[in-house]
């Protein structure tokens, strides 16, 4: 079977050769991220393996179907980019890599959040300079502290023992919520305005998009600490910004943005970012970026890799895809 993997970097390539010896499918890189202008890369490809920012619209779609893909893998976990109604209409299958290692993103959460919290990030830079000077660097004790979770699944759930390990006051909501979970509340809003901080963890859908905006940030505890490792549009970022400069938002913390596909996975350091949210975000002293690498860790990497390969490999064999997405 022949497979497009879009979007590569030379870790992804690492990763699937070395499983790929398994597996043998005939697999070609390409660097390019999926989009309409090179889709028909994928000419005389089985399967196309995409990642978070490709583009697997509707006009995408259309046009692979075109080209002869006969299945869309996914090596990740979040499905929103791609028209799903659309796949189903063109009887493409698409699969994905539902749970690779919850512990890489909820780890990278608390990284961001003790980060931001203590100015490692400022501190780090400061000593490097024979700066030992502590204005500016104070922070507060996680310890007491009550930790919002929205959205307890895998990732959540794990962050949630992690600020229990803490000492923190979890309060966690999610409108599916595991039974075992007891401090589970229907509550969203009691959550969001009791919150000294909040993580999010849930999926982007017309639900959870911009679940964080004005009007809610305007009823947030004073001084919030906001810190978001699933997808961008659960943060209108232009309110968030009202918020900081205003000093309502205490500090914001970031592995993702509505508008990364334009950024993210890229060296832009030669280029002027056009971006003016996002180049407004990074110069304020209490907000830390990283560039969607909360997955980014060699157990992930090691099963993202394996999970697609499996995915593809059953539906090769004609099996039942275990993976699926099935609306
Ligand atoms: P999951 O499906 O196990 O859990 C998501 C939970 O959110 C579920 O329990 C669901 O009931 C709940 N939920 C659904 N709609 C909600 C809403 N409107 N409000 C609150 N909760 C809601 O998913 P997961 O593996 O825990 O991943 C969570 C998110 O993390 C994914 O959607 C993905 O976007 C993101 N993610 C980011 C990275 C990264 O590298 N930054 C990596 C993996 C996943």
């Amino acid at each position: 079977m022949k497979v497009a993997v879009f979007s590569t970097r030379h870790t992804d390539k690492a990763f699937l050769q070395k499983q790929n010896e398994a597996f043998q499918f005939e697999i070609h890189f390409f660097e390019s991220g999926l989009q309409e202008q090179t889709a028909s890369l994928a000419d005389g490809f089985d399967a196309v393996c995409a990642f978070v920012n490709d583009d697997l619209g509707r006009d995408v779609l259309l046009k692979l179907k075109e080209l002869g893909v006969k299945i869309i893998a996914l090596r990740c976990a979040g499905f929103n980019q791609v028209d799903l109604e659309t796949a189903k209409e063109l009887n493409i299958p698409v699969v994905r890599v539902p749970a690779y290692s919850p512990y890489a993103v909820a780890e990278h959460t608390l990284a961001l959040l003790l980060c931001l919290n203590r100015k490692i990030h400022r501190a780090y830079n400061r000593v490097r300079e024979g700066n030992f000077n502590l204005e500016g660097l104070l922070g507060f004790d996680l310890h007491d502290k009550t930790v919002g979770v929205v959205g307890t699944g895998k990732i959540g759930k794990v962050v949630v023992q992690i600020l229990q390990g803490f000492g923190s006051k979890v309060l966690c909501y999610d409108p599916y919520p595991a039974p075992d979970l007891k401090e589970v509340s229907s509550d969203l809003n009691s959550l969001l305005y009791n919150s000294d901080i909040i993580t999010l963890h849930c999926p982007l859908t017309p639900q959870s998009y911009h679940l964080i905006n004005e009007e809610v940030i305007l009823q947030m505890k004073d001084g919030v600490i906001l810190v978001n490792t699933s997808r961008g549009a659960l943060i209108d970022a232009r309110a968030v910004i009202k918020g900081l400069k205003s000093g309502k938002v205490g500090g914001l913390a970031i592995d993702v943005y509505e508008e990364e596909g334009d950024l993210f996975f890229e060296d832009l350091s030669n280029q002027v970012i056009q971006d003016d949210v996002f180049a407004r975000l990074t110069t304020f002293p209490n907000v830390l970026i990283t560039g969607h690498q909360a997955f980014f860790t060699d157990r992930a990497l090691t099963n993202i890799t394996h999970t697609t390969l499996s995915n593809l490999s059953e539906f090769q064999q004609g099996l039942a895809l275990t993976n699926q997405i099935v609306i």
